[in-house]
Order: C-alpha cells, then structure tokens, then sequence
C-alpha cells in the first residue's frame, strides 16, 4: 500500500495527517494507497514555503529560469514511462493514452522554455521631448492550481511550466483520485534545479481547495475541473480578490454534413467518444447527424465498436480501459436506461461488452451508443463523462448548429463534412472555444490557448499560450526621463504631449 503525502518547500511533508483518503486501482476495485489531506495550516504552510521562495525566484534571470526549464523538460521526457504507469494505475487509462498525455503536457513545458523571449515588452523611444516608455510584466506572485482527476499530469502542466517561468511560485492541488504523478513531477522540479518552494503540492478535498481560495497569500488561482466547482472556484476566488481562470465540464457537439465521409466520421466518433473511456473534456458525447446519414453512420461506429478491446489499461491489447470509481461507472451506466426511459433507443449497451484479461472488480463499462436522443433527454442535458455517445437527428445545417449554439456548454466542437464553404461557416458561427474541421478532438498546441466559452469557462483568460503568459503576469509600463541639464522648471498642468 502506497502512501501519498505533500510536497512542501522542496520535500515531502513530514508532518501527521489527520484526515485521509483512498486510492483506487480503477482495473481491480482494489485499494491500493491512501493519500493525505490537507488542512488549512498544511496549505498555509505550503502557501508560505512559495512565498519565501518568491523573493529569490521573481529576481533569477530569464536564463537561468530557461536553463531550469530546459532540465526539467528533459527529465520530464526521460521519466515518461514511469509517470504513464502511475497514472494508468490510479486513473485506469491505457498506456498509450497515459503517454500521449505526458508527451502534451511537455509540450507546455518546451512552449515556457522559451520564456525569455516570451516575456519580452515594448520599448518607444521619445513619447514625449527627452521621454522614453517602455512596459514590462511582472509575475503575480504566489499562484495555485487545482486540477481534475482525468489529466493528472496534462492539466498541472498546462499551468505549473508557464508560472513558474513567469516568475510565479506554484502550490497545486490535484485530484485526490489520482495525486502520485504530481508528486513524481515534484521530485523532477527538484532534480532539475528548481529551488526549494517553488514548486509544492498539497493534496486533499474541498477543506484545501477552500483553504487556497481564501488565502491572503495567494494572487491567482487556476483551475480545472467540472462546471459547477469552476463556478464556485471563480466566484469564491474573485471575491477574495484573486485573479482567477476556471475552466469547467463540457457536452462536445460533433456534427456530420451528409456530404461527409462517413468511414472518415465513424472512425473519428468511435475515438474520440471512446477514448480514455469518454473521460475526456473534449471528448465527443453528442454526434449530431444532419439526415440523412444517420442510420448509415451509426451502423459504422457498432461495426467498429465491436472490435474494440476493453481491458486493463496495463496490457497492451487494452483501448479502453475502466472508469476512474465505483460510482462514477454507475451514474454513468446509469444515463442508459434513463434515456430509454425518456424515449430514446439503447443503440450498442456497453454493459454487455466483453472485458479482456479484466479483474471482475474493475469499475468496467464498455462503450455505449444512444440513438434518437432530444436535447431534452438527461443524457444530454447532463456531462456525464463516460463512454457514452449520444446521437441526434437533425434534420438541416441549421438545425444542427442551433443545438451547438443553445447548450450552455462551450468547450469543444468538430464538424464533419467534404465541403469547404460548409465548414468555414461553421467556424464562423459556432459559439464554441475550440472547433475542429474533420478534427474531432481540436485540442490546441501549447503555442495557442486552450479553453472553452460560456458554462466551460469562468473568468476571460484561456490556459497556456499568450493567454497563460498574460494570466501569470502583471503588466507595467514605465514612463522615464533623464533629463538633460538644460532641462528644469516645474509644470502643475497635466502631462500632455506638446
Ligand atoms: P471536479 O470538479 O469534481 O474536481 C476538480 C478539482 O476540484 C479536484 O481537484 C477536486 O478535488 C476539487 N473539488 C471537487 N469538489 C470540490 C468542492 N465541492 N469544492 C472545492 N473543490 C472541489 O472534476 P473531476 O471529476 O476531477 O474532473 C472531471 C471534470 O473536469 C469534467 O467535468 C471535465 O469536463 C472537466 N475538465 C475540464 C477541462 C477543460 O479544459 N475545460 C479539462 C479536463 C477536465
């Protein structure tokens, strides 16, 4: 039995917890760790151990801060396989999937290796006689990061790399579903040469997220997470005076023009539906067929479903493994015979699907197809984040891109179709942060910002990118003179040009 703790100015805690929770191992039902939660005063500890490390750190050159990066990229990199393996054994993904989320998460890491240039400002000679002004950006200060349990290592990544190369000291606060990869990620900072405290890890549940919403010591808070805790985390947050950017749930639309080539379609439905058990927040849940595709396109996805392998996520016959609990495999199994009960059809139940080389215990649930779906139907109305994919009919473009545009949610969107034309106006219209064209998961590289609009995002900033510099910074703009010895006399009028 593994045992998680926090890490706290460039070691882990030593102190006793007073309150505990389990890790599971989603592929046997087994316990396989407890994990340590914190209370108020371990945050408050963790919070001053990046405060203390913030003196040094906002003043350590642009390169050396590069330099640091640079060794941690590379351990990063080295160190893949084993962060893969912890997350497939407390998240239940398989391998690959495990990898491929790393292998983005660094990604960020070499976007901020290449802060010096990033973090460059204006300079304009002679704004006035004898006047220069130039502007400057500053890092915030001390900033948390709170992330879900279906990215352990992507998410913290999309925030820790680009802070902490601002000029930021870090405290994160990952899912206590899955926390032994950040822990790993904290002993690589400190290999790396990151200096004690500024990067720290506190674990726990809502007494520590509440406890870094309200600390006085924090000046932003990221986050990322289901839309009703972003919500919360936004307003709690802003109302403690924090900079804050929540990025919440989603319901990602997909929609196929009857133009479409439908193999191309069907495939793109089935991996991006089924993925990671459809515990992705850009996953596709709603497939949005313009008529009159849709009985064609669904009999492709159950001929591919059927060849899927569901299994344990550390064999390697495994593509789908088991969901992340016990209860969130049953209120996902759940929205099936719901949406049967509200009129729609079970198209493929994945509870009969055949689980490979699987433990009985797992939290298994193959994946699932629901057909004839309303968008008044709880299966759509609801996330539900799991391997469930619902199918509407829509009868015209229009149609389709109205039930894009009236859900709350705004994270991800791909339309399938061979014409162009079609397709730019999609772009064009679609409410949506993030579109894909024949791309169903458009998850952007880390040079661009990743982030949703309406009910999947609070607060205005997008993760990483431009917009993740911006977010980790203050800007400053100086106005200086130096004034030539000819120069003198006061002036009371307000500073204008002449
Ligand atoms: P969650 O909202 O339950 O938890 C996220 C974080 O908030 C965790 O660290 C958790 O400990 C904490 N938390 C949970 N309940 C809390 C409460 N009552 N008060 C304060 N803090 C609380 O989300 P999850 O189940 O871990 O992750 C899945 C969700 O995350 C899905 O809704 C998914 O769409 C979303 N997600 C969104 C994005 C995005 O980019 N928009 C990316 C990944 C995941």
């Amino acid at each position: 039995m593994k045992h998680i703790t926090h890490w706290i100015g460039g070691k882990p805690w030593a102190g006793e917890a007073r309150r505990q929770g389990d890790i599971y191992d989603p592929a046997t039902g087994q316990v396989s760790g407890t994990v340590d939660f914190a209370t108020t005063e371990e945050v408050d500890e963790a919070v001053g151990a990046a405060a203390e490390a913030l003196k040094t750190w906002r003043r350590v050159s642009l390169a050396k801060r590069a330099t640091t990066m640079f060794a941690f990229r590379e351990l990063v990199k080295q160190h893949t396989e084993e962060l893969a393996t912890l997350i497939t054994q407390e998240h239940g993904k398989v391998a690959s999937d495990a990898a491929g989320e790393v292998a983005r998460g660094l990604e960020v890491v070499e976007f901020a290796c290449g802060i010096p240039h990033l973090l460059k400002g204006g300079y304009s000679e002679n704004v006035s006689t004898g006047v220069d002004s130039y502007s400057i950006r500053q890092p915030v200060g001390v900033v948390a990061g709170i992330t879900p349990f279906n990215f352990p290592a992507m998410v913290p990544m999309w925030m820790f790399p680009i802070a902490i190369a601002c000029g930021n000291t870090f405290v994160l606060k990952p899912s206590e579903k899955d926390p032994s990869a950040s822990l790993l990620l904290a002993r690589l900072w400190a290999e790396a040469g990151l200096p004690d405290g500024v990067f720290n890890v506190v674990h726990g549940d809502k007494v520590a997220v509440d406890a870094l919403l309200t600390h006085p010591g924090i000046s932003a808070v990221s986050f990322v997470g289901s839309t009703p805790i972003a919500r919360y985390v936004y307003e709690t947050g802003t109302s403690s005076g924090k900079r804050v950017q929540a990025l919440g749930g989603a319901k990602n639309h997909m929609v196929v023009l009857p133009d479409a080539d439908l193999d191309l379609a069907a495939d793109a439905a089935v991996s991006a539906g089924f993925g990671s058990a459809g515990e992705r927040c850009m996953a596709i849940s709603a497939l949005v067929a313009v008529e009159p595709v849709g009985d064609e396109l669904i009999a492709k996805i159950k001929d591919r479903i059927g060849k899927l392998t569901v299994g344990p996520g550390s064999d390697a016959r495994s593509e789908m493994g088991p969901l992340v609990t016990r209860p969130h495999r049953d209120k996902v199994a759940s929205y099936l015979d719901a949406c049967v009960e509200q009129g729609g059809t079970l198209a493929v139940d994945g509870r009969q699907h055949p689980v490979t080389g699987g433990d009985p215990g797992g939290f298994w649930l193959g994946p699932s197809v629901l057909d004839h779906v309303t968008s008044a139907m709880t299966c759509y109305t609801d996330e539900i984040f799991g391997p469930v994919l619902s199918v509407l009919r829509a009868p015209t473009y229009e149609a389709a891109v109205r039930l894009v545009n009236d859900s709350p949610y705004g994270n991800g969107v791909a339309i399938f179709t061979c014409d162009g034309g079609a397709a730019r106006r999609f772009v064009s219209e679609a409410e949506i942060g993030m579109v894909g064209v024949n791309v169903p998961i458009p998850v952007p590289m880390a040079y661009y910002s990743f982030g949703g609009w309406k009910a999947s995002l609070f607060g205005d900033t997008h993760v990483h990118g431009a917009e993740g510099v911006h977010f980790y910074t203050r800007g400053k703009v100086v106005t200086s003179r130096w004034p030539d010895p000819s120069h003198g006399g006061v002036n009371l009028g307000f500073p204008v040009n002449s």
